[in-house]
């Protein structure tokens, strides 16, 4: 058998405005380093022998049915409006539809330059390629949204950043790269039959039952909200939610400046260039109600009755918030036991988060030791989950099966920085086995693997990760 992919491309039918045809600029000397055999399944793509999947991986060879082309798109960025932004170093191959009868993209991330690179040289460094590698997949182990990661190359060239880093190309798979940013572009540039064509595009392959743009705009709300919700729930900064970075489809995209909290707090900020925290932890639902409110003002455009479409799009997005409290009230409960929460289990959930806050626990470990003999060791001030235990023994002492429940909503292994980092250090050695070992105990976070209790402990002092990068 040889290598295939099996492309059924949907976008590159659209109008020449929606994006540019551009072929894959080559490297110098392709070397796959990761492969996720099971994604390469549910995609229907038949494996090769190596070097010929490092050609395609790398851009080095067009498969056979990839159509590359790079994406058009605007966006607003920490608030501002960049009226033209676009793939200036991804390059999509293509679309697949998985045995599980979902249409897919096939993007080639750090491909070369593009018609929107702008001042970039449109290339990845090894870096964010296996950081966004082994997060993304983290993620979709946790059963959270979220783009895939399906191949992993290193170039054989270097990239010039502040200093010259070894080069990789990320192949990333995702329900689409529709953003909220796709649709400002035509919107802000008055193509209004270009912001319909994306409008019915975007129904057809995501909410097929959606009614017209403001169907629409109520099905990505709720797809979001159900999204920021369970970032939420694990302790995750996305830590650049502009609207470029805000997926149709609800899935998570772009680890760039990420990062999961060890410490919980909820002002917390890694992202080196977030100097405001717009994008801190806990500024995450608003700005999602933020971002959704960008994208009912661009779908208006599109309507003949202006004022009636401005009152039912403010209704939809009025209601966001109240949406994604709910929402994050049911992660959060399901996180101390409770399987159906009534307003009451609130303040017990935001007590917790008080006294965590105040005692410096550490998020993920917390949550998964409650009810265990070491939840009160995670705060400086034992006593302070003493007395949040007693009341909370009581609220759960009603419930079927606490337990059960818990397990499934508290991780054991989370992609802490500090680890992310190492990893990546190792791997610019030429050593994978860090990489290797990180993937498979994160594809199983919710299991005690005892073998790796070392990855689930808190960075120590010299350890601890102060900020992130773009890393582009
Ligand atoms: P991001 O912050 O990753 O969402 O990227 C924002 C914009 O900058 C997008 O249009 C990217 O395509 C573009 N960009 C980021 N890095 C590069 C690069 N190395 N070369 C060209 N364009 C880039
Ligand atoms: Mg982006």
């Amino acid at each position: 058998m040889t290598f295939a992919i099996p492309f059924d491309n949907s976008y590159a039918r659209l109008p020449a405005g929606f994006f540019s045809a551009q072929v894959p600029d080559p490297v110098r000397a392709p070397r796959l380093v990761a492969f996720n055999t099971d994604l390469a399944r549910l995609l229907g793509i038949t494996p090769g022998d190596l070097p010929e999947m490092a050609q395609v991986f790398a851009g080095n060879t067009v498969p056979q049915g990839a159509e590359p082309l790079a994406q058009l798109y605007s966006g607003h960025q920490f608030g501002n409006y960049n009226p033209q932004l676009g793939d200036g170093r991804a390059i999509l191959l293509g679309e697949v539809l998985g045995s599980d009868g979902i249409r897919r993209d096939i993007q080639l991330k750090g491909a070369g330059r593009t018609p929107y690179s702008r001042g970039g040289d449109g290339r990845a460094w090894l870096g964010p390629v296996l950081r966004e590698y082994v997060v993304s997949e983290a993620m979709a182990a946790l059963g959270i949204p979220t783009t895939r990661a399906l191949a992993a190359v290193e170039t054989g060239e270097t990239v010039r950043r502040e200093q010259a880093l070894p080069g990789a190309v990320l192949t990333r798979v995702a329900q689409s790269h529709l953003r909220v940013g796709t649709f400002q572009v035509f919107a802000a540039r008055g193509e209004i039959g270009h912001l319909k064509r994306l409008t019915d595009y975007a129904i057809a392959r995501h909410y097929p039952d959606a009614d017209g743009p403001m169907g629409l705009l109520t099905a990505v709300r709720d797809a979001q909200a159900r999204l920021i919700a369970r970032w939420m729930g694990v302790g995750f900064i996305h830590g650049v939610m502009n609207t470029d970075n805000s997926s149709i489809s609800g899935e998570t995209i772009d680890y760039g400046p990420c990062a999961f909290m060890d410490t919980y707090h909820p002002d917390t900020v890694y992202s080196s260039i977030d100097r405001y925290g717009r994008y801190a932890y806990s500024n995450q639902p608003d700005i999602a109600v933020w971002n959704l409110a960008q994208l009912a003002t661009a779908l208006i455009q599109q309507v003949e009755d202006k004022e009636a479409a401005v009152e039912e799009a403010t209704a939809i997005v009025h209601a966001m918030p109240a949406l994604l409290e709910r929402e994050w009230l049911g992660v959060f409960a399901a996180k101390i036991g409770i399987d159906r929460p009534g307003e009451a289990d609130k303040t017990l959930v935001t007590d917790l988060l008080t006294r965590m806050a105040r005692e410096r626990a550490d998020f993920t470990n917390t949550f998964r030791a409650l009810g265990g003999p070491r939840a009160r060791d995670q705060f400086t001030d034992p006593t302070a989950y003493d007395s949040w235990a007693t009341e909370w023994q009581q609220r759960v002492g009603q419930e079927a099966a606490p337990d059960a429940v818990m397990r499934t909503a508290n991780p054991a292994f989370i992609p802490r920085n500090h680890r992310v980092e190492q990893m990546i250090a190792s791997a610019v050695n030429g050593d994978y086995a860090t990489f290797q070992r990180l993937h498979t105990v994160l594809s199983r976070p919710y299991e005690d693997q005892l073998d790796h209790i070392d990855l689930t402990r808190p960075p120590a002092e010299n350890e601890v990760v102060q900020a992130t990068f773009c890393g582009t």
